[in-house]
Protein backbone atom coordinates (compact mmCIF):
# COMPACT_ATOMS: atom_id res chain seq x y z
CA UNK A 1 0.00 0.00 0.00
CA UNK A 2 1.42 3.49 -1.22
CA UNK A 3 1.07 5.52 2.15
CA UNK A 4 1.12 8.79 0.32
CA UNK A 5 -2.39 7.95 -1.59
CA UNK A 6 -3.64 6.88 1.42
CA UNK A 7 -2.95 10.01 3.09
CA UNK A 8 -4.48 11.92 0.45
CA UNK A 9 -7.41 9.95 0.26
CA UNK A 10 -7.46 10.84 4.15
CA UNK A 11 -7.06 14.52 3.12
CA UNK A 12 -10.30 14.51 0.47
CA UNK A 13 -12.73 12.50 2.37
CA UNK A 14 -12.00 14.85 5.42
CA UNK A 15 -12.44 18.02 3.16
CA UNK A 16 -15.78 16.02 1.83
CA UNK A 17 -17.40 15.63 5.15
CA UNK A 18 -16.87 19.32 5.83
CA UNK A 19 -18.51 20.37 3.08
CA UNK A 20 -21.37 17.65 3.66
CA UNK A 21 -21.60 18.62 7.68
CA UNK A 22 -22.03 22.41 6.43
CA UNK A 23 -24.52 21.70 3.80
CA UNK A 24 -26.36 19.50 6.30
CA UNK A 25 -26.07 22.58 8.87
CA UNK A 26 -28.33 24.69 6.87
CA UNK A 27 -31.40 22.38 7.51
CA UNK A 28 -30.91 21.63 11.14
CA UNK A 29 -31.44 24.86 12.93
CA UNK A 30 -31.76 22.68 16.71
CA UNK A 31 -27.70 20.92 16.21
CA UNK A 32 -26.41 23.75 13.94
CA UNK A 33 -23.52 24.80 16.47
CA UNK A 34 -22.46 20.79 17.19
CA UNK A 35 -22.56 20.68 13.22
CA UNK A 36 -20.61 23.60 13.23
CA UNK A 37 -18.09 22.13 15.59
CA UNK A 38 -18.02 18.44 13.62
CA UNK A 39 -17.59 20.54 10.04
CA UNK A 40 -14.48 22.63 11.74
CA UNK A 41 -13.00 19.61 12.97
CA UNK A 42 -13.12 17.53 9.85
CA UNK A 43 -11.38 20.45 8.50
CA UNK A 44 -9.08 20.86 10.81
CA UNK A 45 -7.98 17.15 10.49
CA UNK A 46 -7.70 17.76 6.48
CA UNK A 47 -4.93 20.89 7.16
CA UNK A 48 -3.80 18.11 9.91
CA UNK A 49 -3.23 15.57 7.04
CA UNK A 50 -1.60 18.08 4.63
CA UNK A 51 0.84 19.15 7.60
CA UNK A 52 1.48 15.52 7.99
CA UNK A 53 2.37 15.02 4.64
CA UNK A 54 4.77 17.78 4.63
CA UNK A 55 5.73 17.06 8.23
CA UNK A 56 9.64 16.34 6.74
CA UNK A 57 9.74 19.45 4.68
CA UNK A 58 9.48 21.94 7.15
CA UNK A 59 12.15 22.66 9.43
CA UNK A 60 13.37 21.04 12.62
CA UNK A 61 10.07 19.22 14.41
CA UNK A 62 7.85 22.02 13.85
CA UNK A 63 6.38 20.20 11.06
CA UNK A 64 5.69 16.78 12.95
CA UNK A 65 4.55 19.26 16.34
CA UNK A 66 2.19 21.30 13.77
CA UNK A 67 0.26 18.58 12.11
CA UNK A 68 0.00 16.85 15.44
CA UNK A 69 -1.53 19.82 17.57
CA UNK A 70 -3.69 20.34 14.03
CA UNK A 71 -5.11 16.56 14.80
CA UNK A 72 -5.64 17.20 18.39
CA UNK A 73 -7.34 20.30 17.81
CA UNK A 74 -9.47 18.45 15.56
CA UNK A 75 -10.53 15.79 18.00
CA UNK A 76 -10.98 18.35 20.69
CA UNK A 77 -13.48 20.23 18.47
CA UNK A 78 -15.55 16.86 18.07
CA UNK A 79 -15.61 16.13 21.55
CA UNK A 80 -16.61 19.76 22.02
CA UNK A 81 -19.28 19.04 19.31
CA UNK A 82 -20.46 15.66 21.45
CA UNK A 83 -20.84 17.25 24.69
CA UNK A 84 -22.74 20.26 23.18
CA UNK A 85 -25.52 17.90 21.84
CA UNK A 86 -26.56 17.69 26.04
CA UNK A 87 -25.53 21.53 26.28
CA UNK A 88 -21.84 21.03 27.82
CA UNK A 89 -18.84 22.61 26.69
CA UNK A 90 -14.97 22.18 27.21
CA UNK A 91 -13.76 25.70 28.54
CA UNK A 92 -12.12 27.31 25.58
CA UNK A 93 -8.62 28.19 28.03
CA UNK A 94 -8.69 23.86 28.54
CA UNK A 95 -8.68 23.42 24.87
CA UNK A 96 -5.93 26.24 24.02
CA UNK A 97 -4.06 24.75 27.36
CA UNK A 98 -3.83 21.42 26.08
CA UNK A 99 -3.06 22.26 22.57
CA UNK A 100 0.17 24.46 23.77
CA UNK A 101 1.16 21.38 26.42
CA UNK A 102 0.93 18.73 23.51
CA UNK A 103 3.04 21.27 20.76
CA UNK A 104 5.48 22.38 24.01
CA UNK A 105 6.08 18.37 24.49
CA UNK A 106 7.12 18.08 20.67
CA UNK A 107 9.77 20.76 21.10
CA UNK A 108 11.06 19.22 24.31
CA UNK A 109 11.10 16.07 22.98
CA UNK A 110 13.39 17.68 20.07
CA UNK A 111 13.70 16.46 16.54
CA UNK A 112 16.16 13.04 18.09
CA UNK A 113 12.66 12.06 19.39
CA UNK A 114 10.39 13.20 16.28
CA UNK A 115 9.93 9.01 15.48
CA UNK A 116 9.05 7.69 18.98
CA UNK A 117 6.50 10.29 19.65
CA UNK A 118 5.16 10.18 16.24
CA UNK A 119 4.93 6.39 16.36
CA UNK A 120 3.71 6.20 20.01
CA UNK A 121 3.40 8.97 22.66
CA UNK A 122 1.33 11.27 20.25
CA UNK A 123 -1.06 8.18 19.85
CA UNK A 124 -2.06 8.53 23.46
CA UNK A 125 -3.62 12.07 24.09
CA UNK A 126 -5.98 10.54 20.36
CA UNK A 127 -6.63 7.24 22.26
CA UNK A 128 -8.10 9.39 25.44
CA UNK A 129 -9.53 12.06 23.70
CA UNK A 130 -11.75 9.32 21.26
CA UNK A 131 -12.50 6.80 24.38
CA UNK A 132 -13.79 10.10 26.14
CA UNK A 133 -16.23 11.08 22.65
CA UNK A 134 -17.19 7.49 23.60
CA UNK A 135 -18.29 7.90 27.21
CA UNK A 136 -20.03 11.30 26.11
CA UNK A 137 -21.85 9.74 23.41
CA UNK A 138 -23.17 6.51 25.98
CA UNK A 139 -23.85 8.92 28.86
CA UNK A 140 -25.56 11.91 26.78
CA UNK A 141 -29.42 11.65 27.81
CA UNK A 142 -30.22 13.60 24.46
CA UNK A 143 -29.12 10.88 22.18
CA UNK A 144 -29.98 7.73 24.32
CA UNK A 145 -32.86 6.92 22.68
CA UNK A 146 -31.48 6.76 19.11
CA UNK A 147 -30.48 3.46 16.94
CA UNK A 148 -27.70 5.33 15.76
CA UNK A 149 -25.86 5.42 18.94
CA UNK A 150 -24.59 2.48 19.23
CA UNK A 151 -22.75 3.00 16.00
CA UNK A 152 -21.16 6.42 16.70
CA UNK A 153 -19.99 4.88 20.37
CA UNK A 154 -18.62 2.13 18.62
CA UNK A 155 -16.78 3.85 15.62
CA UNK A 156 -15.18 5.78 18.55
CA UNK A 157 -14.51 3.86 21.31
CA UNK A 158 -13.07 1.60 18.64
CA UNK A 159 -10.48 4.03 17.39
CA UNK A 160 -9.32 5.07 20.95
CA UNK A 161 -8.59 1.38 21.50
CA UNK A 162 -6.65 1.40 17.60
CA UNK A 163 -4.40 3.92 19.21
CA UNK A 164 -3.89 3.10 22.42
CA UNK A 165 -2.72 -0.10 21.18
CA UNK A 166 -0.25 2.55 18.92
CA UNK A 167 0.86 3.45 22.39
CA UNK A 168 1.48 0.39 24.48
CA UNK A 169 1.05 -2.41 22.04
CA UNK A 170 2.92 -1.93 19.08
CA UNK A 171 6.49 -0.68 20.78
CA UNK A 172 6.52 -4.31 22.44
CA UNK A 173 5.89 -5.80 18.76
CA UNK A 174 8.91 -3.56 17.41
CA UNK A 175 11.18 -4.54 20.23
CA UNK A 176 10.79 -8.19 19.82
CA UNK A 177 10.11 -8.55 16.20
CA UNK A 178 12.23 -5.47 15.26
CA UNK A 179 11.39 -2.03 13.89
CA UNK A 180 10.57 -2.82 10.59
CA UNK A 181 7.28 -3.64 12.16
CA UNK A 182 6.84 -0.02 12.17
CA UNK A 183 6.11 0.05 8.43
CA UNK A 184 3.54 -2.36 8.41
CA UNK A 185 1.88 -0.14 11.44
CA UNK A 186 1.98 2.93 9.39
CA UNK A 187 -0.18 1.37 6.62
CA UNK A 188 -2.67 -0.07 8.71
CA UNK A 189 -2.55 3.79 10.82
CA UNK A 190 -2.95 5.41 7.23
CA UNK A 191 -6.09 2.14 6.41
CA UNK A 192 -7.78 3.10 9.55
CA UNK A 193 -7.63 6.43 9.48
CA UNK A 194 -9.23 6.61 6.03
CA UNK A 195 -12.43 4.26 7.19
CA UNK A 196 -12.17 6.75 10.37
CA UNK A 197 -12.72 9.59 8.31
CA UNK A 198 -15.41 7.94 6.22
CA UNK A 199 -17.30 6.61 9.71
CA UNK A 200 -17.06 9.13 12.27
CA UNK A 201 -18.94 11.90 9.51
CA UNK A 202 -21.60 8.83 8.74
CA UNK A 203 -22.50 7.96 12.01
CA UNK A 204 -22.60 11.75 14.06
CA UNK A 205 -24.89 13.05 10.68
CA UNK A 206 -26.92 9.68 11.55
CA UNK A 207 -27.70 10.86 14.68
CA UNK A 208 -28.49 14.02 14.55
CA UNK A 209 -30.58 13.18 11.41
CA UNK A 210 -32.64 10.55 13.29
CA UNK A 211 -32.84 12.92 15.94
CA UNK A 212 -34.60 15.57 14.14
CA UNK A 213 -36.98 12.33 12.25
CA UNK A 214 -37.63 11.79 16.11
CA UNK A 215 -38.41 15.11 16.81
CA UNK A 216 -40.86 15.34 13.31
CA UNK A 217 -42.66 12.05 14.30
CA UNK A 218 -43.55 13.41 17.80
CA UNK A 219 -44.87 16.51 16.53
CA UNK A 220 -46.98 14.57 14.37
CA UNK A 221 -48.29 12.71 17.08
CA UNK A 222 -48.82 16.07 19.56
CA UNK A 223 -51.84 18.42 19.74
CA UNK A 224 -50.50 21.93 19.07
CA UNK A 225 -52.66 23.62 21.18
CA UNK A 226 -52.73 21.23 24.54
CA UNK A 227 -49.60 19.22 24.25
CA UNK A 228 -51.66 16.33 24.49
CA UNK A 229 -51.28 13.29 22.19
CA UNK A 230 -53.41 13.65 19.16
CA UNK A 231 -55.85 11.35 17.40
CA UNK A 232 -52.94 10.02 15.47
CA UNK A 233 -50.44 9.74 18.48
CA UNK A 234 -53.33 8.06 20.33
CA UNK A 235 -53.83 5.07 17.86
CA UNK A 236 -50.06 4.53 16.93
CA UNK A 237 -49.01 4.62 20.55
CA UNK A 238 -52.43 3.41 22.35
CA UNK A 239 -51.98 -0.42 21.90
CA UNK A 240 -47.94 -0.01 22.63
CA UNK A 241 -49.34 1.24 26.07
CA UNK A 242 -51.77 -1.83 26.31
CA UNK A 243 -49.43 -4.55 24.76
CA UNK A 244 -46.91 -3.16 27.62
CA UNK A 245 -49.22 -3.17 30.57
CA UNK A 246 -50.45 -6.93 29.65
CA UNK A 247 -52.77 -8.72 27.88
CA UNK A 248 -54.80 -10.20 30.62
CA UNK A 249 -54.61 -7.20 33.05
CA UNK A 250 -58.48 -5.08 33.20
CA UNK A 251 -57.43 -1.71 31.05
CA UNK A 252 -59.92 1.40 31.59
CA UNK A 253 -60.48 4.73 28.96
CA UNK A 254 -62.62 7.36 29.61
CA UNK A 255 -63.98 9.52 27.06
CA UNK A 256 -64.81 13.43 27.98
CA UNK A 257 -67.14 15.61 25.67
CA UNK A 258 -66.73 19.11 26.80
CA UNK A 259 -70.56 20.58 27.67
CA UNK A 260 -72.09 23.19 25.61
CA UNK A 261 -68.78 23.73 24.21
CA UNK A 262 -70.16 26.07 20.94
CA UNK A 263 -72.11 28.18 23.79
CA UNK A 264 -68.64 28.81 25.58
CA UNK A 265 -66.89 29.98 22.35
CA UNK A 266 -69.82 32.47 21.16
CA UNK A 267 -70.02 33.89 24.56
CA UNK A 268 -66.32 34.25 25.81
CA UNK A 269 -64.88 34.08 22.40
CA UNK A 270 -62.20 31.23 21.06
CA UNK A 271 -59.14 32.40 22.81
CA UNK A 272 -61.00 32.03 25.97
CA UNK A 273 -62.44 28.67 24.51
CA UNK A 274 -58.65 27.69 23.96
CA UNK A 275 -57.85 28.36 27.02
CA UNK A 276 -60.61 26.44 28.75
CA UNK A 277 -59.43 23.33 26.40
CA UNK A 278 -55.47 24.32 27.65
CA UNK A 279 -56.88 24.07 31.13
CA UNK A 280 -58.71 20.83 31.00
CA UNK A 281 -55.79 19.12 29.58
CA UNK A 282 -53.35 20.24 32.05
CA UNK A 283 -55.98 18.41 34.91
CA UNK A 284 -56.15 15.64 33.12
CA UNK A 285 -52.30 15.03 32.48
CA UNK A 286 -51.81 15.70 36.43
CA UNK A 287 -55.18 13.77 37.75
CA UNK A 288 -54.07 10.93 35.72
CA UNK A 289 -50.88 10.48 36.41
CA UNK A 290 -47.65 9.18 34.35
CA UNK A 291 -49.44 5.83 33.70
CA UNK A 292 -52.16 7.30 31.31
CA UNK A 293 -52.19 8.18 28.57
CA UNK A 294 -54.06 11.44 27.91
CA UNK A 295 -54.81 12.28 23.81
CA UNK A 296 -57.35 15.17 22.52
CA UNK A 297 -58.77 13.25 19.62
CA UNK A 298 -60.17 16.34 17.92
CA UNK A 299 -61.98 20.13 18.76
CA UNK A 300 -63.34 19.03 22.44
CA UNK A 301 -63.01 15.31 22.78
CA UNK A 302 -60.82 13.95 25.28
CA UNK A 303 -59.77 10.07 26.17
CA UNK A 304 -57.41 9.05 28.74
CA UNK A 305 -56.18 5.51 28.39
CA UNK A 306 -55.74 3.90 31.66
CA UNK A 307 -53.76 0.90 31.54
CA UNK A 308 -54.17 -1.86 34.59
CA UNK A 309 -57.00 0.19 36.39
CA UNK A 310 -60.33 -1.03 37.25
CA UNK A 311 -63.40 0.47 36.37
CA UNK A 312 -64.27 1.47 39.88
CA UNK A 313 -60.73 3.27 40.26
CA UNK A 314 -61.00 4.64 36.69
CA UNK A 315 -64.41 6.32 37.46
CA UNK A 316 -62.79 8.16 40.89
CA UNK A 317 -59.93 9.44 38.44
CA UNK A 318 -63.10 10.28 35.92
CA UNK A 319 -64.68 12.05 38.58
CA UNK A 320 -62.15 13.89 40.11
CA UNK A 321 -60.87 15.96 36.60
CA UNK A 322 -64.59 16.67 36.58
CA UNK A 323 -65.09 18.48 39.56
CA UNK A 324 -61.62 20.10 39.67
CA UNK A 325 -61.64 21.06 35.69
CA UNK A 326 -65.56 22.82 36.49
CA UNK A 327 -63.78 24.45 40.02
CA UNK A 328 -60.81 25.49 38.22
CA UNK A 329 -62.29 27.07 34.83
CA UNK A 330 -65.11 28.83 37.61
CA UNK A 331 -63.04 30.66 39.60
CA UNK A 332 -63.42 34.45 39.24
CA UNK A 333 -59.57 35.06 39.93
CA UNK A 334 -59.16 32.70 36.59
CA UNK A 335 -60.89 31.75 34.15
CA UNK A 336 -64.52 32.77 35.45
CA UNK A 337 -66.18 30.22 32.80
CA UNK A 338 -68.65 27.89 33.93
CA UNK A 339 -67.61 24.87 32.40
CA UNK A 340 -68.64 21.03 33.17
CA UNK A 341 -67.48 17.63 31.20
CA UNK A 342 -69.74 14.60 30.17
CA UNK A 343 -67.65 11.02 30.81
CA UNK A 344 -68.12 7.77 29.26
CA UNK A 345 -66.23 5.21 30.84
CA UNK A 346 -65.53 1.49 29.55
CA UNK A 347 -62.95 -1.51 31.22
CA UNK A 348 -61.90 -4.45 29.03
CA UNK A 349 -63.60 -7.37 30.14
CA UNK A 350 -60.02 -10.07 30.48
CA UNK A 351 -59.98 -10.71 26.62
CA UNK A 352 -57.29 -9.72 24.76
CA UNK A 353 -57.84 -5.40 24.54
CA UNK A 354 -59.30 -4.08 21.35
CA UNK A 355 -58.60 -0.23 21.64
CA UNK A 356 -61.15 0.51 19.16
CA UNK A 357 -63.85 -1.52 20.72
CA UNK A 358 -62.79 0.21 24.30
CA UNK A 359 -62.92 3.16 22.09
CA UNK A 360 -66.93 3.17 20.74
CA UNK A 361 -67.98 1.45 23.99
CA UNK A 362 -66.59 4.64 25.94
CA UNK A 363 -68.65 6.99 23.21
CA UNK A 364 -71.44 5.26 23.58
CA UNK A 365 -71.41 5.61 27.09
CA UNK A 366 -70.62 9.48 26.66
CA UNK A 367 -73.17 9.96 24.53
CA UNK A 368 -75.68 8.25 27.01
CA UNK A 369 -73.97 10.98 29.40
CA UNK A 370 -75.04 13.34 27.27
CA UNK A 371 -78.65 12.65 26.46
CA UNK A 372 -79.16 12.31 30.20
CA UNK A 373 -78.16 15.80 30.96
CA UNK A 374 -74.70 16.12 30.40
CA UNK A 375 -72.11 16.69 33.56
CA UNK A 376 -72.22 13.15 34.51
CA UNK A 377 -70.03 9.67 33.88
CA UNK A 378 -71.93 6.99 32.42
CA UNK A 379 -70.31 3.24 32.80
CA UNK A 380 -70.67 1.00 29.24
CA UNK A 381 -71.80 -2.50 30.33
CA UNK A 382 -69.70 -5.55 29.64
CA UNK A 383 -71.74 -6.63 27.04
CA UNK A 384 -71.59 -3.12 25.20
CA UNK A 385 -67.33 -3.54 25.23
CA UNK A 386 -67.97 -6.73 23.83
CA UNK A 387 -70.59 -5.40 21.40
CA UNK A 388 -68.31 -2.83 19.45
CA UNK A 389 -65.41 -5.52 19.45
P1 LIG B 1 -72.38 19.17 23.62
O1 LIG B 1 -72.60 19.52 25.04
O2 LIG B 1 -73.50 18.41 23.04
O3 LIG B 1 -71.07 18.47 23.44
O4 LIG B 1 -72.31 20.55 22.83
P2 LIG B 1 -71.04 21.26 22.23
O5 LIG B 1 -71.41 22.69 21.93
O6 LIG B 1 -69.89 21.07 23.13
O7 LIG B 1 -70.79 20.40 20.94
P3 LIG B 1 -70.55 20.79 19.45
O8 LIG B 1 -69.97 19.58 18.81
O9 LIG B 1 -71.80 21.34 18.84
O10 LIG B 1 -69.49 21.96 19.47
C1 LIG B 1 -68.15 21.76 19.66
C2 LIG B 1 -67.49 23.09 19.47
O11 LIG B 1 -66.11 23.01 19.75
C3 LIG B 1 -67.62 23.61 18.06
C4 LIG B 1 -66.27 24.18 17.74
O12 LIG B 1 -66.34 25.51 17.36
C5 LIG B 1 -65.50 24.09 19.04
N1 LIG B 1 -64.10 23.82 18.83
C6 LIG B 1 -63.54 22.78 18.18
N2 LIG B 1 -62.18 22.88 18.19
C7 LIG B 1 -61.91 24.03 18.88
C8 LIG B 1 -60.69 24.70 19.24
O13 LIG B 1 -59.57 24.25 18.94
N3 LIG B 1 -60.77 25.83 19.95
C9 LIG B 1 -61.97 26.37 20.31
N4 LIG B 1 -61.98 27.50 21.02
N5 LIG B 1 -63.13 25.77 19.97
C10 LIG B 1 -63.10 24.63 19.28
MG1 LIG C 1 -68.10 17.09 20.66
MG1 LIG D 1 -69.16 19.10 23.46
Amino acid sequence: MDLATLWYLTTGTAVLATIMTLWERKGHGQRSRELGLWAAAYGVFSLGCILSILRRDLPGISGFAAANTAMMLGYLLVLQGALALDGRRLPPILIAGLLTAIGCAWFAAGPAAAGLFWNHVSALPIAIVSSLIALVLLRSRTVRALRSRPIAIAVFASHGLFYAGRSFVVPVIAAIHGEEVLALVAEITMYEAVLFTVAMPMSLLALVREEDRASLLATARTDFLTALSNRQGFFELGPRHLSRAGKDAPHSLLAFDLDHFKTINDRYGHDAGDRVLKLFADIARDVAGQQAMSARLGGEEFVILLPQTRGAEAHAIGQSIARSFTEAAGRSDGLGIPATVSIGLAETSGREPDLLALLAAADRALYQAKTLGRNRIEIAQPEQVARAA
